[in-house]
């Protein structure tokens, strides 16, 4: 099917030219500001950002003609097949649209912020071969049969919309999946028809039965999603998202109902990729270190890779080069995050928890001294924690398991088992072994594992019985004015306890 049909907005690819209108570019006034007006005194009372509805709404105003409205500015009947194109599609279209614009718009702004000599190239225009287009109900159906599967879409012929089939290839596994979601769409219209047919009858309460009791989607089975057909370059592709409800209870709600829920708690820091502990109760049941010391190695490498080229060419490496290796690297982090989150849901599913802590990921410390290494380590440990969890969140999820963040600060200095100030210790620094540090307390003298600390203290946030904030930070106080070592942090940090259960 050719692009232009797709893309009522656009040329096909190939054609396209700089003088033709792409008017979501040119025209600035769809991305003005909303302004707010004070609609008894007439003056206006703020501004805001415009919505992906606003611009549409904007779009079909100046593109669409009705009786309210004849002459809009840009006519969309004028351009083939956009007189009488079908609803849903014009507004699947316009909003795709609106999302690459959207992109262009702020590769632009960052382009523009760029000093000269860094810019390299201007972003490129957005093309129709980057303009996927969802086929909403009524717009196409993917049917399978025996023989044949094809896909049935409503397309522009160069003189009216209709109905065309195009064959379509599923590979096994997919048919497999298909099947079973076709299966449950077909039992849900079924118990729909009937309930329908009851109340027809008069019998309103026994459809309400019929239907709180069958017509919702069965936990774990899937059903299918409007598809959205892309280009490739080469051809189209259908892709059909299979949805499947997971009920899980909110975890404050499972907590009020269960006060000794198993938990287990993740810290994530510098020296272990994670460090968790899965509790029955107040009591220790197993722990997890996930290392991140030998992956390390083999990101080393890689960077030395890049330096060696660079000493042999000389002088600045040129934008884009050692494009492969830096993908291989970024590749082989989300790999490596991926992998630790798939070990902190296996742990927390072998140990029966229900919730799996996390602390929320705050504003990024700033190291005072260390240089660009120390600084892009801090931000790269950053990132991957952020991918660990977004990781964890989602597998998790699968295993009916949530995923909850608390606040982290004094988690490292509190003490698990009195609550007073405590510090963690090298006791090992001659031979620099950091995964050996020891964390002792100056009140009760209680002393263990210091990466483990963290993880202990997130349980405490969990269940809300972490000494007070103000309290510790007097005790820090009290032996700063002593002159004794504590172990306060660079910057401190702010905000509060963010729950995202
Ligand atoms: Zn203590």
């Amino acid at each position: 099917m050719p692009a232009a049909q797709l893309a009522p907005l656009d040329a096909p690819p190939g054609t396209r030219s700089v003088e033709e209108p792409n008017i979501l570019v040119k025209d600035g006034s769809f991305w003005k500001k909303v302004t707010k007006v004070n609609l008894d005194t007439g003056e206006i009372v703020g501004e805001r950002a415009p919505t992906r509805k606003d611009i549409l709404t904007r779009l079909e105003f100046a593109t669409v003609e009705t009786k309210a409205h004849p002459t809009p500015a840009y006519l969309l009947s004028t351009l083939a097949g956009g007189a009488d194109a079908p609803i849903a599609f014009r507004r699947a279209a316009i909003n795709r649209a609106i999302g690459l614009v959207q992109g262009y718009r702020s590769n632009l702004r960052r382009y523009d912020k760029l000093p000269a000599n860094r810019r390299g190239k201007p972003p490129s225009l957005p093309t129709v071969t980057l303009m996927p287009v969802t086929l909403y109900k009524g717009m196409g159906l993917l049917v399978r049969e025996e023989r044949r599967s094809f896909l049935k879409a409503k397309v522009w012929d160069g003189q009216v919309w209709r109905f065309e089939e195009y064959p379509v290839a599923i590979a096994p596994y997919q048919r497999g999946l298909l099947s079973v979601a076709e299966a449950e769409e077909a039992r849900l219209d079924e118990v729909h028809a009937e309930a329908c047919a009851l109340k027809k009858n008069g019998r309103d309460e026994e459809a309400k039965v019929l239907l709180t009791a069958d017509g919702k989607q069965r936990d774990g089975i899937p059903v299918l999603e409007s598809g959205t057909l892309y280009h490739d370059g080469t051809r189209w592709r259908l892709h059909v998202p299979l949805s499947t409800p997971i009920r899980v209870k909110r975890a404050k709600d499972q907590l009020a109902e269960n006060p000794d829920l198993p938990v287990t708690t993740v810290d994530l820091g510098v020296n272990n990729l994670a460090v968790a502990a899965a509790f029955d109760g107040a009591n220790v049941k197993a722990t997890l270190f996930i290392p991140g010391r030998q992956h390390e190695q083999r990101r080393l490498r890689k960077l030395h890779a890049i330096a060696a080229r660079q000493r042999r060419t000389g002088g600045r490496p040129k934008r884009g080069s050692n494009r492969r290796i830096w993908r291989r690297i970024l590749d082989g982090q989300e790999a490596q995050a991926k992998q630790a989150a798939r070990r902190i849901v296996d742990f927390a599913k072998a140990e029966g928890s229900k919730v799996i802590v996390f602390e929320a990921l705050s504003r990024m410390r700033a190291p005072k001294r260390g240089g660009f290494t120390r600084r892009q380590n801090l931000r790269r440990s950053y990132w991957m924690r952020g991918k660990i969890m977004l990781w964890t969140r989602h597998m998790a999820l699968h295993e009916g398991i949530l995923t909850v963040t608390r606040d982290a600060q004094f988690t490292s200095q509190a003490c698990p088992r009195c609550g007073h100030l405590g510090a963690r210790l090298c006791e090992a620094s001659h031979h620099r072994r950091r995964g050996k540090d020891v964390f002792r307390c100056y009140a009760c003298n209680w002393s263990g594992n210091a990466d483990l600390v963290g993880a202990l203290n997130l349980r405490k946030k969990w269940f809300g019985i972490f000494p007070s904030i103000a309290k510790l930070r007097r005790e820090q106080k009290l032996r700063e004015a002593q002159g004794k070592r504590t172990n306060r942090r660079k910057t401190t940090k702010t905000g509060p306890n963010r729950g995202a259960a």
